[in-house]
């Protein structure tokens, strides 16, 4: 395991997956039904981004920086308000130098009643994620396989929630991984909601991706995918996808608005782009 998400805490992909999630977060909390979130793989929760990795890629100025320093349409910016008040919160005002994982992006939203469910494996990710969650008794950080846990704890107890996959595509089978494990989750927990992320460099792992989606017969799956950049340099990340299953009935219409907003703010060259299908189902109704 030598991947190390400080180097990358903030950067685009990062910015497109959480104000993703905290869309969905912010739809959990409409209802007063207790939820939980299960973290397959969740990092080290906070992040200091005057720190010596993230400093050496930098990666975070082209990502939560850009993005405090937009100025965007008024109905986009409301939808990011949430997660933006997360990030300044954790910061001086004016300032940028600390940055929340999922974990901590979730715990902003848990009520008394929700619970988090953290896994780590990487010993210094899951020291840190210990000890930034601690004294919550609502979170449970756990030093377990993410992939093992992601069908060991479906469903859970409260019936509704999210679980979020965001492995980080060290091994080369983790695409069809991704897959059979949603297959295996899905089997155990048909209602729930599932967030995955990918990373996009060329077509052909998110296209393979999709096509193994689509044949497992699951009636909900909606996709959206950020490319900041052409996808000439395949050794470079241009880009990052999410698949969601089950999503809330409000996000297709959330993301029709997020999507050239974060594309106009994160966009590197001329050919970024952004699409938005439904791999498998129909649009949910609009109400
Ligand atoms: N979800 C985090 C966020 O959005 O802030 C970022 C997670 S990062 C992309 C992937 C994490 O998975 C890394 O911290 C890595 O150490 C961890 N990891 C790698 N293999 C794992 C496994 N089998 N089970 C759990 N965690 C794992």
């Amino acid at each position: 395991m030598n991947y190390r998400h400080a180097f990358h805490a903030g950067s685009f992909a990062d910015v497109f997956k959480h104000a993703v999630l905290c869309r969905v977060l912010t739809y959990l909390c409409e209802k007063p039904a207790a939820f939980r979130v299960i973290d397959t793989h969740a990092g080290a929760g906070l992040y200091d981004l005057t720190s010596s990795e993230a400093s050496r890629g930098g990666e975070w100025h082209d990502g939560i920086e850009r993005l405090l320093q937009a100025s965007l349409p008024q109905a986009a910016a409301a939808l990011l308000k949430p997660y933006v008040d997360v990030v300044a919160a954790l910061n001086e005002p004016g300032k940028l130098a600390v940055y929340p994982g999922s974990p901590a992006l979730v715990r902003a939203w848990l009520r008394p009643q929700d619970r988090l469910i953290a896994c780590e494996l990487e010993p210094q990710a899951q020291a840190a994620l210990a000890r930034h969650l601690r004294r919550d008794a609502r979170i449970n950080t756990l030093a377990v396989d993410g992939w093992t846990a992601l069908s060991a704890h479906v469903p859970p107890p409260e019936r509704r929630g999210l679980v979020l996959v965001d492995p980080p595509f060290e091994r080369d089978d983790d695409f069809p991984r991704l897959a059979r494990s949603l297959a295996v989750a899905h089997r155990k927990w048909a209602t729930g909601m599932y967030m995955l992320w990918y990373p996009i460099k060329g077509r052909t792992e998110p296209d393979a991706l999709a096509k193994r989606l689509g044949r497992l017969g699951i009636p909900k799956i909606l996709r959206a995918e950020l490319m900041v950049s052409a996808l000439s340099d395949p050794s470079r990340l241009n880009g990052s996808g999410l698949i969601l299953v089950n999503p809330p009935w409000t996000l297709e219409a959330d993301l029709k608005l997020l999507l050239p907003a974060l594309l106009g703010v994160l966009r590197r060259d001329a050919k970024a782009r952004f699409t938005l299908d439904w791999i498998s189902g129909e649009a949910p109704p609009t109400r």
